[in-house]
């Protein structure tokens, strides 16, 4: 396996053209960010994920983690490297100030997240969700429940995990068994929980168990779901650690992929219920889960990006330096590099993460303004695109990370097969990423019902407005012309494909959705090309100024032209999926699949 080099250039020209970070550092609260800061940050970042995390990506991977007797062992390497994480301030980096983080807008924060998860998916996965957790108790916790947990779990001293799945409980949430009965001032907590990402390590003293529950009187269904903190080990009013709660983690999966990150069954309430304390009010557990979700979705999005970058990466290597066959038109001893289906895939694979690591950072953007700006009109609008967009970039660029992936593995060969050169771990990696925290159908679902049918089409004709201004603006830079004349037909048919859905989705929704995820995938293609749009017209006038990196700056426009003839058409195709391909979905019968 071939290491990981943040793309620094990569990630600051987005930040500044797409994410607009003058504009974000403008922010209130934000005016200790500057472009200098935001440089050091990733440079320093980038060497720690590089230097540290990346080489023990593929040993974790083939070592995996090992539970026995209720205790779980990380691969070698993993506790030290997580100790430094924390030491170095890594672990804290994305918190509030307040909490002893640095009170980073999310856009400054997001590429960090990348460079952690494209060094190391299994490991990231631990802060990430402590960052959830951090936050469900921050946004609905009691002031107590704030000093005696947060400052530990920022530190990295005590991981956090979201025990929200069951056997039974998976994408419905509805479905959720796990009891929680009064008793004095906490709840007896009882139930098996599957899945949980880093709920047993060795990394942490305390682990602290983020837990959905039914209480004895609690309606049934969704809105019968409270929100518990479940600690490993109780906690004492001085926060010093007390009794070993009653639950253990009663195994680890084998699974497919991400084999450094522990995933654990974890059992409730074996010798009469472990303790937990309510987070706010009862019945409200899922409602505060929904809170976290934005953030949640888009780092599972950004997991999209990562791993596809550090695939790109490895495969830009091998063809650089694998010699197989005459190149046509090139001198004797061009590497594979150069026959024309090599570079087809190396460019298809940077054109897809261009797009998806715009749409992420323009995001996290939106975020920052939703969060902190002080004109309400322009946070409500900002808010209004995030949750718009964060289904299209969790589905989207995680369903694109595996195409990327896979695409990785070809341009290999057939070492793209065998373990020894990592490629395979990169697909293998990449797929759990359009299944948890919310698979494609699901946020497809949320797409068409929640964010296109509910307001008919409002917030979507509005971004497609603002697509269409900064397309017909483009036409006149003529390096960027060919992307904008590209993004004429796909936006007409998105348009057209967000007027089937308000039209139809009352009287048909399985008819809508059975076309969702080819919509998310085109409303994908469209949002990609028209950031990758933004960034080619960058790229020109850098270019035309006689900015000193003419090779970087000419890249982009390639990617710009590729992403123009190669991709947008296959999005303007999806229409007609959408609109005569749903009828055949929606009336067939599973039952003829019995052959
Ligand atoms: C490695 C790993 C780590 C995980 N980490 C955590 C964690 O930390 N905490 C946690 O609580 N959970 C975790 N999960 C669980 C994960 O979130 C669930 O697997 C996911 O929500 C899907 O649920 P399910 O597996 O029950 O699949 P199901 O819900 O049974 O889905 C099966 C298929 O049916 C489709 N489907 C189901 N319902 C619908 C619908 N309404 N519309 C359209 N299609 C639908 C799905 O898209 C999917 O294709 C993890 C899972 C894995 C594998």
């Amino acid at each position: 396996m071939t290491g990981y080099n943040a793309p620094i250039r990569d990630m600051l020209f987005t930040l500044r053209t797409v994410g607009d970070l003058d504009r974000i550092a403008a922010l209130p609260g934000t005016e200790d960010v500057s472009i200098d800061l935001v440089e050091a940050i990733l440079n320093e970042a980038g060497k720690f994920a590089g230097g540290v995390l990346a080489p023990l990506n593929q040993s974790g991977d083939k070592q995996g983690c090992v539970c026995k007797d209720g205790a779980v062992t990380t691969p070698d390497g993993v506790r030290q490297a997580f100790a430094a994480f924390c030491e170095q301030g890594w672990h804290a980096m994305p918190a509030e100030a307040r909490y002893g983080g640095q009170g980073l807008p999310s856009l400054v924060s997001t590429p960090v997240l990348e460079m952690w998860t494209a060094a190391n998916l299994a490991f990231s996965l631990c802060q990430m969700l402590t960052i959830g957790a951090i936050a469900a108790i921050d946004h609905h916790g009691s002031d107590a429940q704030k000093s005696l947990y947060i400052p530990n779990m920022v530190a990295g001293t005590w991981t956090g995990t979201m025990n929200l799945t069951e056997p039974q409980a998976g994408s419905d949430l509805a479905a959720v068994r796990t009891r929680a009965v009064p008793e004095g001032d906490f709840y007896r907590v009882t139930g098996t929980k599957i899945f949980i990402t880093w709920g047993e390590n060795d990394v942490a003293e305390n682990i602290v168990h983020l837990v959905l529950a039914r209480l004895p009187d609690a309606p049934a269904g969704v809105k019968g779901i409270s929100l518990f903190i479940v600690p490993k080990f109780l906690v004492n009013p001085d926060g010093s650690l007390g009794a070993r709660n009653d639950l253990v983690c009663s195994s680890i999966e084998h699974k497919l992929g991400i084999h450094g990150s522990p995933t654990a069954v974890m059992s409730f309430g074996d010798k009469g219920g472990a303790q937990g304390y309510l987070v706010g009010e009862p019945h409200r557990g899922l409602e505060y889960m929904f809170t976290m979700m934005n953030h949640a979705r888009l780092n599972v999005g950004l997991e999209g990006v990562a791993i596809a970058e550090r695939a790109f990466q490895q495969a830009r290597d091998y063809a650089g330096q694998r010699v197989q066959g005459r190149v046509v038109d090139a001198p004797e001893g061009a590497p594979i590099a150069y026959h024309p289906d090599v570079k087809r895939m190396l460019l298809d694979m940077k054109a897809r993460i261009e797009a998806m690591r715009a749409m992420a950072y323009y995001t996290a953007a939106q975020m920052d303004i939703a969060h902190r700006s002080a004109d309400a009109a322009e946070a409500k609008r900002a808010q209004a695109r995030v949750d718009l967009l964060i289904p299209v970039v969790k589905g989207f660029c995680t369903e694109h990370a595996i195409l990327v992936a896979s695409t990785g593995v070809q341009v290999h060969g057939g070492m793209g097969f065998i373990e020894e050169t990592g490629a395979a771990q990169h697909f293998r990696d990449s797929r759990i990423t359009t299944i948890y925290e919310g698979t494609t159908g699901i946020q497809a679902n949320d797409l068409v019902g929640r964010k296109i049918f509910r307001d008919g089409g409002a917030a979507f004709r509005d971004l497609i407005a603002e697509i269409e201004t900064t397309r017909a603006g483009a036409a006149a830079t003529p390096e960027a012309a060919k992307l904008a004349r590209a993004l004429v037909a796909p936006l007409e048919k998105l348009g057209e494909a967000v007027d089937w859905v308000v039209r139809t989705h009352r009287a048909a929704p399985a008819r809508t959705a059975a076309s969702a995820v080819s919509l998310l995938h085109l409303a994908g293609y469209v949002v990609g090309g028209w950031l990758v749009l933004k960034q080619a017209q960058a790229a020109a006038a850098l270019l035309n100024s006689g900015e000193n990196d003419p090779a970087f700056l000419k890249g982009k426009l390639a990617f710009a032209d590729y992403y123009a003839t190669q991709l947008l058409p296959q999005a303007e195709a999806l229409l007609a999926v959408i609109v005569h391909g749903a009828e055949d979905v929606d009336s067939f019968d599973p039952a003829l699949l019995a052959g």
